[in-house]
């Protein structure tokens, strides 16, 4: 997909206000720990390249991404600093991270004796630094039982291929003020780190929720998400936001501007389906933005940002445009910002994920390559 260069739509990012959020959660860091950028899947929309020179800059000791193609984008942009993968990667591809530094996180024992294959048919031999996983209760990757965990810590301490970097696991409700599971996984988490015969390096299991809702769990690193972006974790579309114990400033906005502008009359529908019928003369006004840009057809009803005036969307949101219904004439050109960084603004980004019924990592996320990225600061 090209990034639309000659279209007046862009996503921007407040590199500033990233460096503010990293620098608040640095002093808020517990002696001795140190914190890994989140920045997988292009940095939760933001741009990971820039995202991870602002977070180096800022004191991060170190990266956390999803899968292995994105721990390359980073070594090509020259940043020598530890790379988690927090995803499985196919064992077959544990040579190119051996030989590019990059630690990858161990599923399974199963997938430990089938690195060692990988790593054991090269002829240059690159030392695999491996995290492994447990599964404290998210159910997704990593082991369930003691006996696996300790296969697993048997595999990469008897293995010369290996490099014993890490143990970690990750909560599923440290962002909510039910804390029973979260006690429980932390629990199980403690027991088995106790198994240990051989402590790794980083014993980590803080995300952004873990940190700021001061969770106070031995967590040697933070994976610091969502936080870098200024957004809290605990957002829902329907519960009050848990207070952050550190200030917290979004980075990301999205901004277009209308490309025409016209009158419709009573009977006129817009958009596919027609699901708006005008009753009476109506301005409406076409934003050349939509669902391949990410910004979903559920966004129809939101009201965003028409020079001062905040405007409902009329009609389907098309592959490419959306119309907003004007409460006066305004010029073609005129700016339309559909996200607002500003928290209060009534098109934030918490505002927009809870008009969808989601949350704001996912309408961060969607946002395409189709839509450039603007830095400032
Ligand atoms: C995505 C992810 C994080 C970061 O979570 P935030 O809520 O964004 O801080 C940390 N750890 C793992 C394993 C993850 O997958």
């Amino acid at each position: 997909m090209v990034p639309g260069l000659h279209r007046p739509a862009y996503v921007q990012v407040d590199l500033g206000a990233i460096k503010q959020n990293i620098v608040n959660e640095m002093k808020h860091l517990a002696p001795g720990q140190k914190l890994f950028a989140v920045v997988k899947a292009n940095a939760y929309g933001h741009g990971s390249v820039p995202v991870a020179k602002t977070a180096l800059a800022a004191g991060a000791s170190g990266f956390c991404v999803a899968i292995l193609d994105e721990a390359l984008e980073l070594r090509r942009a020259n940043i020598a600093a530890p790379i988690l993968v927090l995803g499985v990667v196919p064992a077959k591809e544990a040579p190119i991270a051996a030989a590019n530094g990059i630690s990858l996180t161990a599923p399974s024992a199963e997938w430990l004796a089938a690195a060692k294959e990988q790593l054991a048919q090269k002829a240059e031999t690159f030392k695999l630094k491996v995290h492994l996983g447990v599964d404290s209760g998210m159910g997704r990757i990593g082991a369930n039982t003691d006996e696996e965990f300790l296969a697993m810590e048997k595999l990469v301490v008897d293995n010369s291929c290996f490099d014993f970097e890490g143990v970690f696991t990750h909560f599923a409700s440290a962002d909510s003020s039910d804390d029973r599971y979260f006690k429980k996984q932390a629990a199980k988490f403690k027991h088995m780190v106790g198994l240990l015969h051989t402590r790794p390096k980083w014993i980590h299991c803080d995300n952004t929720a873990a940190s700021i809702f001061d969770k106070d769990l031995p967590s040697d690193l933070v994976r610091f998400g969502i936080g870098i972006y200024g957004l809290n974790p605990s957002s829902t579309p329907t519960t009050a936001d848990l207070p952050s114990s550190i200030p917290l400033k979004p980075a990301l906005s999205v901004e277009s501007e209308l490309t025409m502008v016209k009158t419709i009359h009573a009977g006129d529908g817009v958009g596919y389906g027609s699901t708006f019928v005008a009753e009476r003369d109506t301005i409406i006004g076409t934003v050349p933005v939509g669902y391949a840009d990410g910004w979903v057809r559920g966004f129809q009803g939101f009201k965003v940002k028409v020079g001062d005036k905040y405007c409902p969307i009329v009609g389907r949101v098309c592959m490419d445009q959306f119309m907003v219904e004007l409460p006066e004439m305004m010029p073609a050109g005129t700016k339309v910002e559909l996200i607002s960084a500003d928290p209060a603004a009534p098109n934030s980004i918490k505002k927009a994920a809870d008009h969808l019924g989601t949350i704001h990592y996912e309408v961060a996320c969607l946002l395409s390559d189709r839509l450039p990225r603007v830095y400032r600061n």
